[in-house]
């Protein structure tokens, strides 16, 4: 028998994994860690797979030494997710598999550490007799006393205990201490809620729904949150796991909070900022059922929730849920494939849904669950004012600032209360738009943003080019420049218009640590500011009572992101913005600043209507072969010369072409930025009508070398 065995190893780039054979006496099982010699050294692998033989070219296997852990430390469901993503992805499975197994665990360098725990070895209620029989110890008797007055009492000496021990009095007991974070958290009280009519109803469509993924659409404040941790207390109650995943900026002290206070001493905590030993804890509080709720950023999915039941999927249209290095893969497809691998469901929700899971849901492939209703019903949205900066301009009016945004801005101002103003991308886009009459570049035949590139303006996706016109091409004015504008640029402009307004900024400069993102919110809560600017920021969850304005400073620079879920994006902004404005009995204002009012991202956002952007945005996908219509699959080279760069693109272009005629290549063109850390990138888009295509590229392309992303 052998065994097939992944190995943290430079070579596992090119082999995903290595042949052992098994001796008769090792009882090896799937997914354990084991020890096998690899060149002069010897490291502990994974068994991934077995088989009875081998091909005879392999020559001089060798055995495996020993089993190092002998419970496995992933499961068969796992190893299955592992080969499906190293093939989907186009990546090395030991890629995958590092993102299952923390690296403590693996090199098995776990350290755990113990406390011990002292309870009283009598009832309570013969304390005051006890502290007689101690009047002649007084410090044995003030530690039996603390003792008493805490359910488990946890001591970092041990010395004076031992005496009590011995006199019968207490039990010691050593117990693992966990480098939790969860551990930081204590189960508070909540208010009872019971649910309303209409959750009620979506709750119990989706636990009969005989289909495995459902999606939620509810307007935000519908009371999404609630139907999930329903929904999560149901798996749990049948002794199985659940993974809920939150958009990384939503992973807030605060939504930890209500899950302790939900499921007392069962949450786990996930993401990526987690240290060594926090990993290695948390893998180990989940892997033993000890944790049976994993709250997280997208790699949650990749912990050890064996018995996993159910997957929620919150704010399912994030970006963040798509990993932008490799593997490059969407929380979204792995949570399908493993609702197959477990027989588990999938619970996705969201305001606003990515256009693709809409769709999939109205065509009956997912359990389509809405709620059109905020909790409370007096707690209408609030209205969104659109502010045309066309107009704004011909004022001569060339600041960021609207007269209607400057006006309620020092509104607020006086009125002691606070805004936050945004920016939907930090730094500048580099399309064209002219401000006299909003006309911005397209390409005629993706239409997406051209953007301006030396002299010309080049389309990403199709290569197509144009010289940058003098003028605009629709009313003739020289107005027309790139549109950007940067944080920094607008807490200036700010300062000059307001030098009494106390300005905080939070953008990836300022909110990258750990911890820097919650102490944001903590100041701007506590009142040490006015204005907040920023950029990705207002999260769920955020309890900000005093904020009654909400600025869009530029819609447009979204839209002018040569990317096809340009306009999705820009939607989605606008409805979680304004449901995050006002608080209470005000609904608060939203004034949305654009070159383009009559976008239809802009007017169905500020519509409040999902459904009316839905219907006109699946048509121009479905015109210009878009997902969900097709999957784009764009192939990058990155090179520090650039000539060799393009000239791999062509040639890999022509091979494809070559190979595979059906296909219709686009490129290659300079990526998006094309320049990143002094390398320059090229890319190959091609849109796929079905998936046997995306195996079949794959197989005929050289696995190194090679960016590969499907979106
Ligand atoms: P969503 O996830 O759709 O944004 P939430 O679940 O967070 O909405 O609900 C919004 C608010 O309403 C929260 O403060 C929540 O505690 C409260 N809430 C939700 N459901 C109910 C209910 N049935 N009764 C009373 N309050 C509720
Ligand atoms: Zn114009
Ligand atoms: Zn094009």
């Amino acid at each position: 028998m052998y065994a097939e065995i992944v190995i943290d190893h430079q070579l596992s780039k090119l082999h995903d994994s290595f042949t052992y054979e098994v001796p008769a006496e090792l009882p090896v099982q799937l997914g354990q860690i084991v020890l096998v010699p690899f060149g002069p050294v010897r490291q502990r692998g994974v068994v991934v797979a077995f088989k009875d033989q081998v091909p005879a070219e392999i020559k001089g296997i060798k055995n495996i030494l020993k089993i190092s852990t002998l419970e496995p430390v992933l499961s068969k469901e796992q190893l299955s997710l592992a080969w499906w993503m190293s093939k989907e992805y186009n990546c090395t499975l030991l890629h995958v598999i590092k993102l299952m197994l923390p690296f403590e665990i693996w090199k098995g360098k776990q350290k755990s550490s113990y406390t011990t725990v002292a309870t009283l070895n009598f009832p309570v209620s013969e304390l005051p007799a006890k502290l007689v029989e101690l009047r002649r110890a007084p410090k044995q008797a003030a530690l039996l006393q603390e003792i008493a007055q805490q359910q488990s009492y946890i001591c970092s000496s041990v010395q004076g205990l031992k005496v009590l021990e011995q006199k019968g009095l207490i039990q010691l007991e050593k117990k693992r201490s966990w480098r939790s974070l969860t551990h930081k958290y204590q189960p508070e009280p909540e208010k009872d809620i019971s649910l309303t009519a209409k959750q009620q109803q979506v709750l119990e469509a989706f636990q009969k729904t005989p289909k495995q993924v459902a999606l939620l659409h509810g307007i935000t404040s519908s009371g999404k949150t609630e139907i999930y941790l329903q929904a999560i207390k149901k798996v749990l109650a049948e002794a199985k796991q659940a993974i809920y995943l939150v958009p990384e900026i939503a992973l807030t002290p605060q939504t930890i909070q209500r899950l302790v206070n939900r499921f007392p001493g069962q949450v786990a905590v996930w993401h990526h900022l987690l240290s060594a030993g926090e990993k290695a804890d948390e893998w180990e509080r989940i892997r033993s059922g000890e944790a049976r709720v994993v709250v997280g950023s997208r790699s949650a999915l990749f912990t050890p929730a064996f018995q996993l039941g159910l997957i929620v999927i919150d704010e399912e249209h994030e970006g963040s849920y798509k990993q932008d290095r490799s593997p490059r893969y969407h929380a979204r497809e792995v949570a399908m494939q493993m609702t197959k691998l477990y027989q588990a469901k999938l619970l996705m929700g969201s305001a606003t849904p990515d256009i693709g899971t809409y769709y999939k849901a109205s065509q009956g492939d997912y359990e389509l669950l809405e709620l059109a209703e905020r909790i409370g019903s007096a707690n209408g949205l609030p209205k969104i004012e659109m502010v045309d900066l066309r107009d704004e301009f011909k004022k001569k009016n060339y600041s960021y600032f609207s007269d209607k945004l400057q006006l309620e801005l020092a509104n607020i101002l006086n009125g002691k209360q606070q805004a936050i103003l945004f920016l939907n991308r930090r730094g500048s886009a580099s399309g064209l738009l002219c401000r006299d009459c909003g006309w911005r570049s397209v390409c005629p035949a993706c239409d997406i943003t051209l953007t301006v590139h030396g002299p010309k303006l080049l389309c990403h996706y199709c290569g197509h080019e144009e010289a940058v016109p003098v003028r605009c091409p629709a009313c003739a004015s020289v107005a027309i420049k790139s549109v950007g504008v940067g944080t920094q640029k607008v807490e200036t402009e700010l300062k000059r218009l307001f030098p009494q307004a106390r300005v905080l900024r939070a953008d990836s400069d300022t909110t990258s640590g750990k911890t820097a993102h919650e102490e944001i919110y903590q100041k701007f809560k506590n009142y040490e500011a006015d204005i907040l600017v920023g950029t990705q920021m207002i999260a769920k969850g955020w309890d900000l009572t005093r904020v009654n304005l909400v600025g869009i400073i530029i819609a447009d620079i979204g839209l002018h992101m040569p990317d096809f879920r340009a306009s999705e994006r820009i939607f989605s902004l606008i409805t979680q913005v304004a449901g995050r404005a006002g608080r209470g009995d005000d609904p608060g204002k939203v004034i949305l600043q654009t070159y383009t009012p009559d976008h239809e991202a802009v007017i169905f956002g500020t519509r409040h209507d999902y459904r009316g952007f839905y219907e006109n945005e699946i048509k121009v996908r479905q015109a210009f072969h878009y997902p969900p219509f097709s999957r784009v699959l764009t192939l990058t080279y990155v090179d520090q010369n650039e000539d060799k760069a393009k000239a791999e693109s062509k040639k890999l272009a022509q091979e494809l072409k070559n190979k595979l005629p059906e296909l219709e290549v686009l490129g290659p063109t300079p990526a998006y930025p094309p320049k990143v850390y002094g390398k320059y990138h090229f890319d190959l888009l091609i849109k796929l009508q079905n998936e046997a295509l995306l195996a079949k590229i794959l197989a005929t392309m050289p696995r190194l070398g090679w960016r590969v992303d499907v979106g």
